[in-house]
């Protein structure tokens, strides 16, 4: 159903990106996938070759903006152009405001805001000339609703919501370009790797009872976005495991 795309996932070498991307190739598209840790990249674009796709790897900081361009600009060089755009990359290092941990505050403005400000603005002339393409933002129910020891990380996903809905609103009748953001709740990754505040640790063994999402629940929702007909915009995917509550 992808064949002739040209899908760019940002965040692969791990998680939700990384489905996305084998799904995304699986569907015909071809695919370059960015993240830090480039061997994970590499083993993931073999696994692609080796299954048949098309999958280039390429170190991607999504926190410098220089480097989102030179990633864009990679896939024009191989392919042409960039028809879908998953600006997936994320971090959740949770933490109670009162710890101070500005650091962590300022890392995940940097990834979870700035990152998809800079990879969006890399790919955007391109798709506005051609009039079409989609842009897929990873937002989370955290987009939607706070909660405590999230202040930072919610506030960063209701930007990526909010953000989303403005671009819809200003790209999708005017420029043929298509907007979806993606809402995910629990969903089974290394997300919880950067949690540093102790005081969490129980709340995330909690979390980790419940019968949480795959990677590859979220892929299949992505894909269910992108392959849609050229006259469907589907908006926004909320999607929950059954068991979570909030
Ligand atoms: P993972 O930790 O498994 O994946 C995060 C990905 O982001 C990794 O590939 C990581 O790669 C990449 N990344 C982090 N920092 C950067 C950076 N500066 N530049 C480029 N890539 C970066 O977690 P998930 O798969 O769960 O997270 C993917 C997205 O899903 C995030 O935006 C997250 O907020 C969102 N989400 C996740 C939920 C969950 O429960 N897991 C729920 C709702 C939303 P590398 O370290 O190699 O750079």
């Amino acid at each position: 159903m992808l064949e002739g795309k040209v899908a760019a996932v940002t965040g692969a070498s791990s998680g939700i990106g990384r489905a996305t991307a084998l799904a995304l190739a699986r569907a015909g598209a071809r695919v370059i996938a960015g993240a830090r840790r480039a061997g994970r990249l590499d083993a993931l674009a073999s696994e692609i070759a080796a299954a048949g796709g098309t999958a280039i790897a390429r170190p991607l900081d999504v926190a410098e903006r220089a480097s989102c361009e030179a990633f864009v600009r990679a896939a024009a060089d191989e392919w042409g152009r960039v028809d879908i755009l998953v600006n997936n990359a994320g971090l959740m290092p949770l933490s109670f405001v009162k710890r101070l941990k500005v650091d962590e505050w300022e890392r995940m403005v940097d990834v979870n805001i700035k990152g998809v400000l800079y990879m969006t603005a890399a790919a955007l002339p391109a798709m506005a000339e051609a009039k079409s393409g989609h842009i897929v933002n990873v937002s989370s129910v955290a987009g939607r609703l706070v909660f405590p020891a999230g202040s930072v990380y919610c506030g960063t996903k209701h930007f990526v919501t909010a953000f989303s809905e403005g671009l819809r609103q200003e790209l999708s009748a005017r420029s043929g370009i298509r907007v979806t953001c993606i809402e995910p709740g629990v969903v089974a990754t290394e997300l919880t790797s950067t949690i540093t505040d102790e005081s969490l640790s129980s709340f995330v063994e909690g979390a980790k009872k419940m019968e949480a999402l795959r990677s590859e629940d979220i892929a299949a929702s992505i894909l269910y976005a992108v392959e849609a007909p050229a006259h469907v915009n589907v908006n926004e995917v909320l999607i929950r495991p059954r068991e979570q509550e909030r």
